[in-house]
């Protein structure tokens, strides 16, 4: 991750060497820092309840938390 001329910019983020999916480019830079703060494809947890996701096998386009029920819909 990298700023310029004060967006930030995603690189390909990349987990065991295998790309995960990238954000949609429909996001606002305090929105992507929003993401980047709570989202599990980034912190690895539920936002809600703090649970670990499987990040070896991240969901592809829908995260749902099997403890407490979270589900994404931002992305
Ligand atoms: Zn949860």
């Amino acid at each position: 991750m990298r700023f310029v001329d004060e967006d930030l910019v995603l690189e390909q983020p990349t987990y065991d060497g295998r790309p995960v999916p990238m954000l949609e480019q429909r996001f606002t830079p305090e929105e992507k820092l929003e993401l980047l703060d709570y989202h599990p494809l980034f912190t690895g947890r539920c936002p809600q309840c703090e649970m670990p996701f499987d990040m070896k096998n991240p969901p592809s386009a829908h995260w749902e938390c099997a403890h407490c029920g979270w589900v994404d819909n931002t992305l």
